[in-house]
């Protein structure tokens, strides 16, 4: 113990290297005691301190005006002070941070202040980097709010972008619908004037399935599209499945004809019924037979099977062409999937119709399957669908009626904005011995429709003034207008489309480019009635 022994010599023993310094002061600060720990912290002998100087002699300017502020009266007032944080000037003249705790004790008729001692080095590098990692931990945080708010603005941006896609799509497809329209009408008109002539006739045969192409293309586009969206419905009625096969087999004839194919057909005895939408499931058909064709080679071999399992109708399509490798038989239903390498070696395409197909096929309930033993070993497509039951087997349609197969002239008039896609659209109606009129606008196709007392009218639904709906509306409000056959004639062929059309009052809902042979069977009934 360092000190004089005065009255203090029954004071309890102060621990010379206790891991704290610890010093006894008079009440103005006046060390009276001191261990060699707190001399060891500050560079100073004992000598030098007790007696010598007070407590606050070691602090700094700011730390000796807070002693007199606050510390003293502390002092005074509670006769304790806890924790109370000084900068005490090494003899050396650095500062060593340091924390005080002191207890006013009376010792006889005196009071002295005990004081505890801790240097604060440590704590405040520990709190340092405590602070440090909290901020660390917090910048952490931040990046993880803003990468997760980043992911939620692309998904949206990827949604949106999905959405624009798809409208994009539906534009795009109305907008060749017009001039495929026109393309599908002046052909029919050439290939009329033109028969017999051999020459002319190859030419038209080759601009004719360059057309269809195109227009397939589009359909399919825009069917794929609507898919996604959950748009396309079917159209289901009782359908047996030979007669699907049929009309797929006849569709794709031509390609498999010219690259010297051979095409096998193999339908069970037994009729196999399906409540089906017949055109989509034909659509189905066509596209893997007509991928088959594309994929395989001249001379090759393709075959398609139908047969039945339990309550399913299972149809194969086989083709000995390229194959398709183990990894891709999945990514192959995807949309614009492309297998590496088999573009060169067909006939090019977009990478839908099997993403079409897919799609078509859940839509009946039914699955797809791609099975290839690998690269230039052939594909086989199998598709399943279910058979009819007797909860789902539908009365069939009625038969058409007699007499359809007339040809009766009728008074027509065309309104539509699109000047060639009217005119071509007359012109071969006129082919057909109708009499046709036509109009840009809809103003115009009222008033014509008034004044040469027309049996039909095909209208387009987006017309400069007002649109198509609005002049069925019109028509319909007449009394001359109860009887007349309206058909909407538009790019836009969504369900949604065909339901504003018959809400406006039309008969039927034509999608652009007209089947000529829907169109003049309707026209027949019209004319004879
Ligand atoms: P595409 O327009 O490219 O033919 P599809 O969606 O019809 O688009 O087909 C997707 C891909 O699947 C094709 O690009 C082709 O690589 C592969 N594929 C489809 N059918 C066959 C087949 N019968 N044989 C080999 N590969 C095929």
């Amino acid at each position: 113990m360092t000190g004089p022994p005065d009255d203090l010599t029954s004071w309890p023993e102060l621990p010379e290297y206790a891991p704290c310094g610890l010093l006894v002061t008079e009440p103005d600060g006046t060390i009276r005691l001191v261990n060699a720990t707190f001399c060891a912290w500050t560079g100073y002998r004992a000598a030098d301190l007790v007696h010598e100087r007070r407590i606050q002699d070691l602090f700094t300017v700011g730390g000796r005006l807070f002693h007199h502020t606050h510390w003293l009266p502390l002092m005074q007032m509670q006769g304790s002070a806890a924790e109370v944080k000084f900068d005490v000037l090494h003899r050396e003249g650095h500062r060593v941070p340091m924390l005080f705790n002191a207890v006013a004790r009376q010792r006889g008729m005196r009071v002295y202040h005990q004081l505890a001692v801790v240097v604060v080095h440590d704590r405040q590098k520990y709190e340092q980097e405590l602070l440090l990692a909290r901020k660390r931990a917090e910048s952490a945080l931040a990046e993880q709010q803003k990468a997760q708010q980043a992911l939620a603005r692309s998904r949206d941006e990827l949604a949106q972008a999905d959405r624009r896609k798809d409208e994009f799509l539906a534009t795009l497809g109305h907008e060749l619908r017009n001039p495929l329209s026109s393309m599908h009408n002046v052909l029919a008109i050439l290939r009329r004037q033109s028969s017999g002539d051999t020459e002319m006739d190859r030419m038209h045969g080759m601009l004719g399935r360059q057309v269809d192409y195109v227009t397939r293309l589009v359909s399919d586009l825009l069917d794929v599209s609507r898919i996604a969206q959950g748009k396309l419905q079917l159209r289901r009625q009782p359908t047996e499945l030979a007669s699907v096969v049929r009309d797929a087999v006849e569709m794709v004839q031509s390609s498999i004809d010219s690259a010297a194919q051979s095409l096998t057909v193999s339908v069970c005895p037994e009729p196999v019924e399906l409540d089906a939408d017949p055109v989509r499931l034909t659509q189905v058909l066509f596209n893997l037979l007509h991928n088959a064709s594309k994929y395989t080679p001249q001379g090759g071999c393709i075959s398609l099977c139908v047969a039945t399992d339990s309550d399913c109708a299972v149809i194969s399509v086989c083709d000995s062409g390229v194959g398709i490798a183990a990894e891709e038989l999945r990514a192959v239903f995807d949309m614009f999937a492309q297998v590496p390498g088999s573009a060169e070696r067909s006939q090019g395409g977009l990478g839908i119709g099997l993403a079409l197909v897919r799609g078509l096929v859940a839509l009946h309930g039914g699955t797809i399957e791609a099975r290839s033993e690998g690269p230039g070993k052939g594909s086989e497509f199998v598709v399943r669908v279910p058979l009819a039951n007797d909860r789902t087997r539908r009365e069939p349609l009625p038969p058409a009626p007699e007499g359809q197969s007339q040809k009766t002239p009728c008074r027509i008039v065309v309104v539509d904005d699109n000047r060639d896609a009217a005119e071509s659209l007359a012109m071969l109606l006129e082919l057909e011995g109708h009499d046709v009129h036509i109009a840009g606008s809809g103003l115009a196709g009222l008033e014509l429709v008034r004044h040469c007392d027309a049996q039909a009218v095909l209208l387009d639904i987006g017309l400069p003034d007002i649109d198509g709906y609005e002049v069925a509306r019109r028509i319909r409000q007449q009394p001359w207008g109860t009887k007349l056959l309206l058909v909407a004639v538009s790019g836009w062929g969504q369900e949604r489309d065909r339901q504003a059309a018959m809400d406006a009052g039309f008969d039927r809902h034509l999608t652009k480019p007209v089947d000529i042979h829907e169109l003049t069977a309707l026209l027949r009934c019209q004319g004879s009635a």
